[in-house]
């Protein structure tokens, strides 16, 4: 798939938005991406991992481990493009544990997915987690990494699609200077109030 053909696909299904937009970090920006709502599709969700999947060169890899909630469907389709095991790693006291029976065995070699990487905090923490388990990263990949380069992994990291969203603070924000497209907060039908 082309970079272009990705892209058409996030903007059909609306999870990639143009306009002026209060993110949660409090940051304004003139996009959005949501993520979710391309994977609420589950044949796109199959299509776009199937395609990431094959951007991975064919190293062994046993499972595929994503944090949740963004992680667990980029997980789960990555692990049927891989015909590998598809877990999860939780948050549990604010750190990544792994629950509900979930292992890794020694020397194990496992993916970390994301659906969208940002500054690759959580995967840095998912990794962290492989390793104290015994096991190995073999590599990183996420469906979108839109942290224009910052976010840099030990291992090698595979993207779908890499796109830059640029962010303001509210008192730089030229959207705001200029005025002529209200505020929005994503998810919300009314204008957010302005600070
Ligand atoms: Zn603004």
């Amino acid at each position: 798939m082309t970079d272009k053909e990705i892209l058409q696909i996030f903007k059909r299904e609306k999870a990639l938005l143009a306009g002026h937009f209060l993110l949660s970090s409090g940051l304004h920006s003139p996009h959005y991406m949501q993520c979710a709502l391309v994977l609420q599709s589950p044949p796109l969700a199959e299509k776009l991992c199937a395609a990431l999947a094959r951007e991975i060169p064919k190293t062994k890899i046993h499972t595929v481990i994503g944090p949740a909630l963004g992680g667990m469907i980029v997980s789960y389709e990555m692990g049927r493009a891989l015909k590998v095991r598809s877990i999860f790693a939780e948050r549990e006291n604010g750190a990544f544990a792994l629950r509900r029976g979930f292992e890794l065995k020694k020397n194990e070699k496992v993916l970390i997915v994301e659906d969208v990487v940002t500054t690759g905090k959580s995967t840095h923490e998912v990794a962290a987690l492989v390793e104290r388990s015994g096991a190995k990263v073999a590599a990183v990949a996420a469906l979108v990494d839109r942290s224009g380069g910052t976010a840099i992994f030990q291992q090698e990291f595979y993207a779908l699609l890499k796109i830059e969203i640029k962010t303001y603070r509210p008192e730089d924000c030229p959207l705001c200077r200029e005025g002529k497209i209200p505020l929005k907060k994503p998810g919300s039908r009314t204008p957010a109030r302005t600070r």
